[in-house]
């Protein structure tokens, strides 16, 4: 989502904002601004609706190239409080435009606080963030740091603020609740951002600020502050652990993090598991099976939350303990009962998504155990949790989650067997889903090669405006998750439906341009539902196959995607790279954005 970036130090700051503000972009916004200003109180604002490149655009035509300007705050807008209009976008000023501020999150009591500083001053936004801009006129006591902490008391609910005072135009503050706030060190410079990949490639050393620190730099150096206290942060080396997002040849960001996931794959199994002994090898999972639970709760959200549907049914499957999956924004609102027994799992691609944390923060209230599942190293849920795995899935750059999906799998699927061989699941067969899991990537990579075949079937389906993705029992996850791509990238109506449930109510909707995509497999029940997919036919309805590349029932199907056979615990990753590529080629077929599709953003970060 929104994204803010600050600089402070020798260079001129308006090309390194707009650079980084492009390194944000992947997290989805509708506008862009900056504020910039130097020790001769020159300074520039510009912000612009759309892409940052209409903001480059602005500042190459109204900028000054001869000045510069060493202090800088930047922010990409997705808009909460307000349209999509320049007035709304950041940085946002106070009534004598002393103060600006950049803002990522919501101020859950700006109304109460806007119509007390109403009578006092105009307001120009529709914008939350205005209140905080006129705040800190209203409260300044000559100490922009002690200002800024009179200001976040006033505020409810959560921010990362970047904040400049022209009069003391060397100095730039931040602060935090919440929303992640990161310090970078590099030569001659401190950055701020609110996103720990935006400018790793650069940086040598990060700290990340805590809930309610605040941190004031100068000149090039900072401090870090408490409730008022000098506070000395322990700083991070910024290592091959952050990548920096790159297209390489591929025409969009999906494709080429699509084509990554026979890496990532390899990459999430080779630390895990030793393929030549087939045996688990890692500390947490270790850690893990001395822990006392008897009961797993799964918590997720979006994408995450169907591959937790899979892995669900193989956790009874492989370890024998009852799982329930929960979507985060319904397990906070619903009564909360604790259960010391409970392992409670949480997971999130960015380690940011804001009901998974507030969940984190509700069970840990509570004493229980939590364990994350996350792809971005040192997020916010990551160090908030009692231990967890990262997914080593790489920097994810498009909003609709792909690889990591593939990585979250790998995770909880590795969890599965070193829980399950502590249980009740036999060495042997441990053994044999090992090495099916050792072929898959490469059986992975064979689908990759059959890009041709997908636009083929995208031309022929792209004029359908609905779909029925349709699974049973494992498979449940998979069918849900592929019909919420096709949903995110073509914004065509797709649903996902258990292929027995159909006669009882939906089976009403299929005719000739309701097309089914049947997911069926070689496996135990396959032959019950293909007696389920001949009533579709029986009514005229247009069937795409995923089956097996060695099913002998050839003649029954017209539109076929063949998967590789495997292990049948395995089947739920099969069908996720074809039916993926096919939703691609249909969003590219009907001219859609296909790595930012329309109202939607990378790290959800609000409830
Ligand atoms: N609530 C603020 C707004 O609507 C900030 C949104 C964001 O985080 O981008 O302007």
């Amino acid at each position: 989502m929104c994204g803010i970036f600050a600089y402070n130090g020798k260079n001129n700051t308006v090309p390194f904002l707009i650079e980084w503000l492009r390194n944000l972009e992947y997290r989805g916004y509708d506008s862009a601004g900056l504020f910039s200003i130097n020790n001769s109180w020159e300074f520039v604002v510009e912000k612009a609706v759309g892409k940052v490149s209409n903001l480059a655009t602005q500042v190459e035509k109204n900028i000054d190239k001869n000045i510069s300007y060493s202090n800088g705050i930047a922010h990409t807008r997705w808009a909460t409080h307000g349209k999509v209009t320049q007035e709304n976008t950041h940085p946002h000023y106070s009534q004598s435009e002393r103060f600006f501020v950049v803002h990522n999150w919501i101020i859950e009591n700006y109304m109460t606080l806007k119509s007390e500083l109403e009578e006092k001053y105009n307001f120009y936004s529709q914008t939350d963030t205005e209140v905080i801009a006129k705040l800190f006129e209203e409260l300044f006591d000559g100490n922009i740091i002690s200002t800024l902490e009179k200001v976040t008391e006033k505020l409810v609910w959560a921010y990362a603020l970047a904040v400049i005072d022209k009069q003391n135009p060397q100095t730039l503050v931040g602060a935090k609740l919440w929303s992640p706030m990161i310090v970078w060190i590099g030569q001659e410079w401190v950055f701020l951002s609110s996103d720990i990949n935006a400018v790793s490639h650069v940086a040598t050393q990060f700290t990340t600020l805590e809930d309610r620190e605040t941190v004031v730099i100068k000149n090039g150096k900072y401090e870090v502050f408490s409730l008022g206290n000098k506070v000395e942060k322990d700083f991070e080396e910024v290592d091959d652990r952050f990548q920096a997002a790159d297209k390489w040849l591929f025409e969009t960001f999906t494709e080429k993090e699509i084509h990554e996931i026979p890496t990532v794959l390899r990459n999430s199994l080779k630390w895990r598991i030793n393929f030549e002994t087939k045996s688990i090898q890692n500390e947490t999972l270790n850690e893990l099976n001395e822990m006392d639970f008897d009961r797993i709760e799964i918590i997720a959200s979006g994408s995450s939350y169907f591959a937790w549907v899979v892995w669900a049914s193989w956790f009874k499957e492989l370890a024998d303990i009852q799982t329930e999956v929960r979507i985060s924004s319904e397990f906070l609102y619903e009564k909360f009962i604790p259960n010391k027994k409970t392992l409670y799992i949480v997971i999130s691609q960015s380690g940011e998504t804001a009901d998974v944390r507030e969940c984190v923060k509700m069970i840990q209230q509570k004493d229980c155990n939590t364990f994350w599942i996350v792809n971005v190293v040192w997020s916010t849920i990551a160090r908030m949790c009692d231990m967890g795995l990262y997914t080593h899935s790489g920097i994810e750059v498009w909003v609709a989650s792909t690889k990591n999906v593939i990585g979250q799998l790998a995770v909880l699927l590795t969890m599965w067997i070193s829980l399950g061989l502590d249980r009740n699941l036999q060495m042997k067969d441990a053994k044999s889903l090992i090495e099916k899991l050792w072929e898959l990537p490469a059986q992975l990579e064979t689908q990759l090669a059959e890009s041709q075949k997908y636009t083929d079937l995208a031309e022929k389906y792209k004029k359908y405006n609905n779909f029925f993705y349709l699974w049973r029992n494992i498979l449940q996850g998979t069918a849900a998750e592929c019909s919420l791509k096709l949903k995110e990238l073509t914004y065509l109506h797709a649903e996902a439906y258990s292929t027995w449930e159909l006669k009882h109510g939906p089976l009403a909707l299929i005719h000739e341009d309701f097309p089914v995509v049947a997911i069926n497999p070689m496996w135990s029940l396959r032959e019950k539902s293909i007696s389920n997919i001949k009533e579709i036919w029986a009514r005229n309805g247009t069937v795409l196959w995923v089956i097996s590349k060695n099913d002998s029932y050839r003649e029954i199907y017209n539109d076929i995607i063949e998967i590789p056979e495997t292990h049948e615990l395995l089947t739920p990753f099969l069908p996720l790279i074809p039916l993926w590529l096919f939703s691609v080629e249909m969003a590219k077929k009907l001219w859609k954005d296909v790595d930012k599709p329309q109202n939607l953003a990378k790290s959800v970060t609000v409830e």
